[in-house]
């Protein structure tokens, strides 16, 4: 198996089988994001205390390069703070627009959406649920 097949292995079964679907009925945090260059939408809700995030649920419709791209941030960004996540974001943009970095580490499943770099179209769909992620941040920030 060539590691392209194992990153399309890994969007595929995202796609199929979500982690942490759904919503959170009371979320400390949250908000919805569109991109519509492609029809992708997507909600997410988070509870964050005392800095950290503890739990994070996404749910919307749209590609499996946005979907899946969603279901992996989440298992990412559980127990890690909201700094961290700030920066784990930042790497991810910078991998999906073709850095060329070795992000393996920090970024686990997310790695697989390096590929992305070579559809510019769908740079927009991978990294729709982290910039969805990002608005909730600042939405919060604002109360
Ligand atoms: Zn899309």
């Amino acid at each position: 198996m060539s590691l392209n097949d194992l990153f399309t292995e890994i969007i595929l079964d995202h796609y199929q089988h979500p982690h942490n679907h759904g919503i959170i009925a009371e979320p400390t945090m949250s908000s919805r994001g569109f991109n519509e260059s492609c029809g992708d939408d997507i909600q997410v809700s988070v509870i964050v205390r005392d800095g950290t995030i503890t739990d994070v649920k996404f749910s919307g419709a749209g590609c499996s390069i946005s979907q899946a791209s969603a279901s992996v941030m989440t298992d990412l960004i559980i127990g890690k703070s909201v700094d961290e996540v700030k920066t784990l974001a930042a790497k991810f943009y910078e991998m999906v627009k073709g850095s060329g970095g070795d992000y393996g580490e920090e970024l686990g499943d997310a790695v697989a959406f390096q590929g992305v770099s070579k559809f510019p179209v769908r740079v927009k769909c991978a990294t729709l649920g982290w910039h969805t992620l990002e608005e909730a941040f600042k939405s919060a920030d604002k109360k």
